[in-house]
Formats: C-alpha cells, sequence, structure tokens
C-alpha cells in the first residue's frame, strides 16, 4: 500500500494544475477522476442517451469499459480501448459527466478502478469524493476551495490563451449550476471530509498551494 494524497473541491479550485505539480516533485502517480466521469459523459452523448433518464443511463454503462495508461508520465484515459483524453475537455462533455456522475450506477463503475490504482503505488487523486468515499484512509486529505468569481476568470483566462471565445458571466453561472449539483446530490455529494485540510486558493499562487500542500506531505511521512 503506498502514500495516498486525496484532494477534494470545486470545478476550477485548481485540483488538477496543483495536483499535477504536486505529484511531479513527490513522484507520486496523479489521478484525475474527473477524466473517467467526463469519458462516460463522452460515450453517452455519442450515444444520445437522454442525461434525466437514469434508466437509460444504467444501460448504457454497461457496455463501457473505462481504463487508464500513462503516456510520458500523463494519465491517458480510455474509453472501450480508445484515447479520449482530448475529446473529453470540451464544456458539453463537463456538463454531461457532472449531469450523470449523480447515478449510483455510474459511480459504482468507477470505484473500483479508482480503489485499484490507490492500492497499487503513491498516489495522488482529485476528484470530489476521494477522502470522503474512495479513499477514507488516505494519508492526508485536502478539500481545496476558491471563491467562484475567482475559479470563473482561471477559467476565462485558460480558454481565452487557447483561443475559445467565452463569456466570463456564463463560466461563473455555469460553475455555481455545477457546485450545486454536485455538493446537493445524494450519493457521494461534494463535501469536506472531517479530517481534511481546507486550502482556499483565492488569494495564493499556484506555486504557494503547491509549496503548502508538499510540506503537509513531507511532515505527515516523516
Ligand atoms: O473534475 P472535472 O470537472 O473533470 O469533473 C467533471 C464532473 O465529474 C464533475 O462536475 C463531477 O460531477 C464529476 N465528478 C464526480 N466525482 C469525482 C470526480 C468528478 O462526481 N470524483
Amino acid at each position: 500500500m503506498g502514500f495516498n494524497i486525496a484532494i477534494d473541491g470545486p470545478a476550477g479550485a485548481g485540483k488538477s494544475t496543483i495536483a499535477k505539480k504536486i505529484a511531479g516533485k513527490l513522484g507520486f502517480i496523479y489521478v484525475d477522476t474527473g477524466a473517467m466521469y467526463r469519458a462516460i459523459g463522452l460515450y453517452l452523448l455519442r450515444a444520445g442517451v437522454p442525461y434525466d433518464d437514469a434508466q437509460a443511463v444504467e444501460d448504457a454503462i454497461r457496455e463501457i469499459q473505462i481504463s487508464i495508461a500513462y503516456q510520458n508520465g500523463e494519465q491517458q484515459v480510455l474509453l472501450n480501448g480508445e484515447n479520449v483524453s482530448a475529446q473529453i475537455r470540451t464544456e458539453e462533455v463537463g456538463n454531461m459527466a457532472s449531469k450523470t456522475s449523480q447515478y449510483p450506477a455510474v459511480r459504482v463503475k468507477l470505484l473500483e478502478l479508482q480503489r485499484q490504482l490507490a492500492a497499487s503505488a503513491d498516489v495522488l487523486m482529485d476528484g470530489r469524493d476521494i477522502g470522503t468515499c474512495i479513499l477514507p484512509n488516505a494519508d492526508l486529505k485536502i478539500y481545496l476551495t476558491a471563491d467562484p468569481r475567482v475559479r470563473a476568470k482561471r477559467r476565462y483566462l485558460e480558454l481565452t490563451e487557447k483561443g475559445i471565445s467565452c463569456n466570463i458571466e456564463e463560466i461563473e453561472k455555469d460553475i455555481i449550476e455545477r457546485d450545486l449539483r454536485d455538493t446537493t446530490r445524494e450519493v457521494a455529494p461534494l463535501k469536506k471530509a472531517e479530517d481534511a485540510v481546507e486550502v482556499d486558493t483565492s488569494h495564493l499562487t499556484i506555486e504557494e498551494v503547491v509549496d503548502t500542500i508538499t510540506a503537509m506531505v513531507q511532515s505527515r511521512r516523516g
């Protein structure tokens, strides 16, 4: 059993950017669980399954095989053997993932894969329910948050840098809606685990957050 770090928090708090850097510094494997929900979202969009038909979603995902591979240290998500790592990064797929991650069948499908990955090595896993459900005995749990306005601004800059035109008000509205869905769903809602350390990144640089969390890992590892 390796050392397990769980990082949870809402969309846009900086989880993946920060988790990747810490994993690189400490030689941990970074597991992005959101990418797995996105791969399921992509499958459902392609298959034309309506997000609000729980039974249709449950039936459709029986045929899905999700797996993870690493290429040059970067996580790749395979959907029935196809590498969909690029295709899952759209807002459309993110929204479908957010709407369908509430279904128990979807969550059960990914639970074992996530636990197996954590059992195999020193892992830093990010998501929404890692500290509360997937790895309740993680060695360190972090709850990463930031003000919705700050998160919207970061997302806006990220998209405009890629040449994608977007509207900051719409992004903020989307983030607030996504937070509401993730925190109020019945199964595995997004919430801070009792033993998690909360880090608000609103007024911190990426490096400051990375250094703070790295120091916590080092002190717990002794
Ligand atoms: O983190 P990311 O934005 O890629 O996640 C997409 C969606 O997947 C989230 O909005 C959330 O609903 C869902 N998710 C989840 N549990 C996780 C990771 C992601 O429900 N552990």
